[in-house]
């Protein structure tokens, strides 16, 4: 089974509590008011990997970091390639990892919805971010997301709300070795991520 993934960041302290394997997904066909990731709309954009593939980076970074929390996905629109998603984060779960999803759509739409592997995906997720961006609704006041209309969901009991959205906003810079930058995280000051390479290595947000 394949994703079409613009980035995948093997490990980081911005995309959600503790150190996170960070799949960035290449595709959203939303193409909501004021996101600033639309580099990322395109479905033909970023690059294929398998499922497996990506289950074996996971592996090889939990070997180097075993202190790793969790998974988070986010895009592009992670409901947009649910079944793949679903079996991955199955997968990273059997490890001991939490996942943290976001997504474009409220949960209401993806519970009663058609979306393929929706339900699946739902069923794997420990906390959702919902919703849109909305330009109009910009508000950086909790973590992670980027619009007041946004909802955490919690899903199991394996985070609660009040120490998950106590978490302060933070941004990684890295500099490459070819003299590039990149950027992932959240802050006021951060109106558009600074996404650069298409090799899935590295890469920065969508909210
Ligand atoms: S805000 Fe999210 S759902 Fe909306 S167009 Fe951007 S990536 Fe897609």
């Amino acid at each position: 089974m394949m994703l079409r993934v613009n980035t995948v960041r093997e490990d980081t302290g911005s995309e959600g509590p503790g150190h996170r394997f960070c799949v960035w997904v290449q595709g959203c066909s939303r193409h909501c008011p004021g996101c600033f990731a639309e580099d990322l709309w395109d479905h033909q954009g970023g690059c294929e990997l398998s499922v497996d593939d990506l289950c074996g980076r996971l592996d090889a970074r939990l070997a180097m970091a075993p202190t790793l929390e969790g998974i988070t996905l986010l895009g592009g629109e992670p409901f947009e390639q649910a079944e793949a998603l679903a079996r991955f984060s199955t997968y990273a779960r059997s490890r001991g990892l939490s996942v943290f999803c976001f997504s474009g759509y409220t949960l209401e739409e993806l519970e009663s919805g058609p979306i393929p592997g929706a339900v699946e995906l739902l069923g794997q997720v420990d906390v959702l971010a919902a919703g849109p961006y909305l330009r109009d609704e910009r508000d950086f006041s909790r973590p992670w997301v980027g619009s007041r209309n946004q909802e955490f969901h919690f899903m199991t009991d394996r985070y609660e709300a009040g120490g998950f959205l106590g978490a302060r906003n933070r941004v990684e810079v890295r500099l490459r070795r070819d003299g590039s930058v990149a950027l992932n995280g959240m802050a006021a000051f951060f109106d558009r991520p600074a996404m650069g390479d298409h090799a899935p290595q590295e890469k920065g947000p969508d909210r």
